[in-house]
């Protein structure tokens, strides 16, 4: 859909070929995919990227088998798309150049929770909501919760530094990554990071990891920092007019001196998408702040008090406290839906997750709306007001739209790096944001961090085609 580089050559057939009987014997035969009706899944993720269909999908069930793939793969001069979930929204792990395809999701042991350390070793494949349930058990909290938290895995999340609802209190991924175990194409397998808070030996590898979408190696254990589970949450929402009213509200609350778990935006289009599940939400609201505060009972109770003082202070139609568990999960549901309910508005949509200052979110609001007009473009906004980060959705029917799409799209990302803000909040660039790079970053710092991927990746073939515009694999 977008201007996108030219797609990367597949891999040669005797590559694949040298592959397959190299993993045959290290890997073993019952864990590879070679047909292309079971390899077709995995040709795509949650996003509009379009792959081709791996040649090879191998089923890894340990740190071994992880190892012995990139040996082979690395000998065989075969490209790997690693994956865990499938639920990136930028195809990060989609195969552009066929090849092998890694799945992690058979790694799913939550290795080791310790409540003295306040630690957790997972493999890459355990489900994120699986990990909350886990630790919760234990009164322990792993705060970051992308939207996908159902769905989606710790490999993912460490390779994208997922964010989520609660990182404007607590943080995104990357603040709760101690240590990873990673293994680079060709097998070496090395430990990055450590198992304590404190740390400075060395670079810090497994932070540059923490992001890297799957472009340096493969990551097989990650130990991640645990924190007490607060004792209590309390979900308000607040509707508005307008949107700008929502934003205001946003400043008000904060400058209240009260940092909420969650602030949460909604626009009116994205409103309209949360009625059409069923969600009760007052006609006349054009704009809705889904607030969650969290701490000791007379804490919440004080902030309870002044994100409402706050909210009616600029004009909320309405300010309600969810009543109770039932009422609250509904809100999350609908919440956590919305990406997909959104689809159901037109026959095609791209969201891009862009971020601003916190100041500057009306403006941003504002200039999507002007470039919406100006190309003809039917857009929505909802997202983590409390980071600047919001999820643009632009939406449209028809093929002969997707130029003026294109155009839209393009003018938000100026606009959004006008402002100092970043074209990627939590999703990463992985295919579908190559082109906007270049608008954020100088040619200078694309062409350092290239280096960097010829460091631990000389052959180009650990996951190609993602973050930089590639047009070869040394496998082609
Ligand atoms: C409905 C919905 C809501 C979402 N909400 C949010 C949100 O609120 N916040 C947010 O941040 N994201 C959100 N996402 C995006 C997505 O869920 C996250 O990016 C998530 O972290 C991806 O995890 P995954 O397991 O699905 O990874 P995949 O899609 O399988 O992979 C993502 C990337 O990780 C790499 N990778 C996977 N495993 C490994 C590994 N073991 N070693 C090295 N690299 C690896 C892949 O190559 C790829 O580049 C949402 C997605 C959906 C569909």
């Amino acid at each position: 859909m977008y201007q996108l580089p030219p797609a990367l050559p597949p891999t040669p057939q005797a590559h694949v070929d040298k592959a397959r009987s190299l993993l045959d014997r290290s890997v073993g035969a019952s864990k590879i995919l070679h047909l292309p009706e079971s390899c077709e899944r995995f040709s795509r993720d949650e996003s509009e990227a379009e792959g081709r269909i791996p040649d090879l999908v191998v089923l890894a069930e340990s740190a071994e088998d992880i190892r012995a793939t990139l040996a082979a793969a690395q000998e065989a001069r075969v490209p790997v798309t690693p994956r865990a979930a499938g639920t990136g929204r930028t195809g990060g792990a989609v195969p552009v150049a066929a090849g092998i395809v890694l799945d992690t999701t058979r790694m799913n042991s939550i290795v080791e929770i310790d409540r003295g350390d306040l630690v957790a070793v997972v493999q890459p494949g355990v489900i994120l909501k699986d990990l909350h349930s886990a630790v919760e058990r234990e009164g322990l909290f792993y705060p970051p919760d992308p939207n996908s938290v159902d769905s989606c895995a710790l490999g993912g999340n460490i390779a994208e530094n997922a964010g989520g609802p609660r990182a404007f209190k607590y943080g995104v991924t990357r603040d709760y990554v101690l240590g990873l175990d990673a293994t680079l194409m060709g097998g070496t397998a090395l430990r990055l990071g450590r198992r304590t808070v404190k740390g400075v030996a060395g670079y810090d590898l497994a932070g540059l990891f923490v992001g890297s979408e799957g472009t340096l190696g493969v990551v097989s254990s990650m130990t991640l920092q645990l924190i007490p589970k607060p004792e209590m949450v309390y979900t308000l929402f607040g509707l508005f007019s307008a949107p700008k009213d929502a934003t205001r509200a946003v400043e008000a609350i904060i400058q209240r001196g009260v940092v909420p778990r969650c602030l949460e935006f909604t626009d009116g289009g994205a409103l309209e998408a949360i009625r059409r599940q069923g969600v009760g939400i007052d006609p006349s609201a054009g704009a809705m702040l889904l607030i969650e505060v969290d701490g000791d009972e007379s804490a919440c109770d004080r902030d309870m008090v002044k994100v409402g003082e706050a909210c009616t202070e600029i004009g909320a139609i309405d300010v309600l406290v969810a009543q109770d568990g039932v009422q609250r999960d509904k809100l999350w549901a609908a919440r956590r839906e919305l990406s997909r309910a959104i689809r159901e508005l037109a026959r095609n949509k791209l969201a891009e997750d862009v971020v601003v200052p916190r100041s500057r979110i009306t403006d941003l609001l504002e200039a999507v709306e002007r470039n919406g007009a100006e190309h003809r473009v039917r857009t929505l906004a909802y997202g983590h007001a409390g980071d600047g980060n919001l999820h643009v959705n632009f939406l449209w029917d028809e093929d002969d739209e997707v130029p003026r799409v294109q155009q839209c799209i393009e003018a938000m990302m100026r606009d959004v790096v006008a402002m100092r803000g970043t074209i990627s909040g939590e999703h990463g660039i992985g295919v579908l944001k190559i082109p906007f790079l270049p608008i954020e970053q100088s040619e200078e710092l694309i062409a350092v961090q290239r280096r960097v991927k010829d460091v631990f990746d000389p052959y180009g073939l650990m996951n190609p085609g993602k973050i930089f515009a590639t047009s070869s694999h040394r496998g082609c």
